[in-house]
């Protein structure tokens, strides 16, 4: 039998606020921050506090729901979700349950077939628990955990999908897009690894052509692309082979084992909470004005997939080449800079910045935000290539010192002497010498080994210090040889 996956998600983003969502504590890196300083009463849980809503929290909410093109609740009210956990010290956590702050909306993505909408649930304000670090100490000490309160009550997104995915890519694609937003709204790093996004895909499949939908699984917190890919895509496998084998799938949730690569079982749909969702007594409405609305709709920024589609359609990129500077914003702003300083073309300038100048980035760890290497100053340099002053080669290894020293290519090319020669004269000369020194391969070349020219032609090149004109030598060079 044919089966269908069937994916849904629910997306944890922490809003990179000054303060908590309900306190005055600062938010600090939770991976390095000196455990337990970032706590107040408030966060910590002590009775007689109350919280107050931070409104810097709710503008960074409220700019994802609407690029999302969510309704936006004028009226959202916040709840409590009673558990007891040794992470979250009240015994429950504020979020927001039957009327969150934005829903319906929409987000496009890109995936080997195209664009694709995938429809947005709900987008709802919360906040975050502390974490948990689980000691087991070899020989006769006893397991203990540690409890860090500082993540407690950081301003958290709960972004949560309908069920529209069919297949692992698409749901990387998704949490690809959703990173790109975020960090092009300014409201968290993006940085998975750190745990500031935690991505939970419910996953079922169906009998292809079955409208109702299977029983689903659920994995939770996984903060990698690839543990998402790979989750899912295994998840997919595992409940297929079961069906296959006459079994039944069972609601529950999961965790993904990296070790194995693997999903196995947390609890099952019998142990499932009962949270006893109530509206929040100690805080009033969240109450958005249209005014307000309005703002923040005003002031967002042109969304990476509209930029994609933009640079699609006037540059003449494909989809997925478009999505290379599109997905992060300073490279598309940084790819139109040079676009603009430069007659090379658009081929030429996609080529450089996404070849030579990602690949320098990747090997430094650095980004667009501080790259030493001016728009202008790559257009220059690119200019020094067409007009055949340098070549290719050369024009790649001063883009490297470029990178390094933050000078100007000009001034590289003059000190080091690289200018590219296409002086016939000299390059004759060249040409007649090497041909001297290889008489041996000059002699299989004339006995109809043609390939040997290849060889010639870097010994050439060697020769002139990778400083010659290639098409000058090329040309010389079948002269001499006829
Ligand atoms: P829960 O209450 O268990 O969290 P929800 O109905 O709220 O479940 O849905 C949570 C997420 O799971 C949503 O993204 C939704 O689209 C997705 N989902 C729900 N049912 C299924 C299913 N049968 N298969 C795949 N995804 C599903
Ligand atoms: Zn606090
Ligand atoms: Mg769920």
């Amino acid at each position: 039998m044919q089966y269908e996956p069937v994916i849904g998600l629910e997306v944890h983003v922490e809003m990179l606020t000054k303060s908590k969502m309900f306190c005055a504590c600062p938010v600090v890196d939770s991976t390095n921050a000196a455990p337990n300083t970032a706590v107040c009463p408030v966060c910590a849980g002590h009775p007689g506090t109350l919280p107050v809503i931070n409104g810097q929290a709710v503008e960074f909410a409220l700019r994802v729901a609407t690029a999302l093109e969510c309704t936006i609740a004028p009226i959202s009210i916040f709840a409590r979700k009673n558990y007891f956990y040794p992470d979250l010290p009240k015994g429950y956590q504020i979020t927001q349950y039957e009327q969150p702050l934005g829903e319906h909306g929409t987000i496009t993505l890109v995936t080997a077939r195209g664009e694709k909408v995938i429809r947005i649930r709900r987008v709802h304000l919360e906040e975050d628990t502390g974490k948990l670090t689980h000691v087991e100490p070899s020989g006769s000490g006893r397991p203990y955990s540690l409890v860090d309160l500082n993540r407690a009550g950081v301003a958290l997104l709960e972004i949560v999908t309908e069920p529209d995915f069919h297949s692992a890519e698409e749901v990387r694609a998704y949490a690809e897009s959703l990173r790109a937003l975020v960090r092009y709204l300014g409201v968290n790093s993006g940085d998975l690894e750190k745990g500031v996004m935690r991505i939970e895909p419910n996953i079922s499949v169906r009998p292809l052509g079955q409208e109702e939908l299977g029983t689903k699984v659920e994995i939770k917190n996984l903060n990698s692309f690839k543990a998402l890919e790979r989750g899912v895509a295994y998840e997919i496998n595992r409940q297929i082979e079961l069906l296959e084998a006459g079994g039944k799938v069972a609601q529950e949730t999961a965790g993904w084992d990296e070790v194995k690569q693997a999903t196995f079982s947390q609890r099952s749909k019998e142990d499932a909470h009962d949270y006893r969702y109530f509206p929040e007594p100690d805080l009033p409405p969240l109450v958005v004005s249209k005014h307000w609305m309005d703002d923040v709709r005003f002031a967002l920024p042109e969304l990476p997939w509209a930029r994609r589609r933009r640079f699609a359609q006037d540059f003449g990129l494909s989809l997925a080449e478009s999505w290379q500077l599109a997905s992060e914003k300073a490279a598309g702003e940084y790819f139109e800079s040079v676009l603009k300083a430069s007659d090379s073309g658009v081929r030429t300038v996609f080529a450089w910045v996404t070849g030579e100048l990602f690949s320098l980035m990747n090997a430094a760890g650095t980004g667009f935000d501080s790259a030493k290497v001016h728009p202008k100053e790559l257009a220059d340099l690119l200019k020094l290539i067409s007009d055949g002053q340098i070549n290719q080669n050369t024009g790649k290894a001063v883009l490297a010192e470029m990178f390094a020293t933050g000078k100007p290519a000009a001034e590289i090319v003059a000190k080091k002497g690289l200018t590219q020669v296409s002086d016939t004269g000299f390059i004759a000369k060249i040409v007649a010498e090497t041909l001297a020194e290889n008489s041996g391969e000059v002699a299989s070349y004339q006995a109809g080994k043609l390939t040997v020219a290849n060889f010639l032609f870097g010994q050439v090149m060697r020769k002139a210090g990778g400083k010659a004109n290639p098409q000058v030598v090329r040309a010389e060079l079948e002269k001499q040889l006829k």
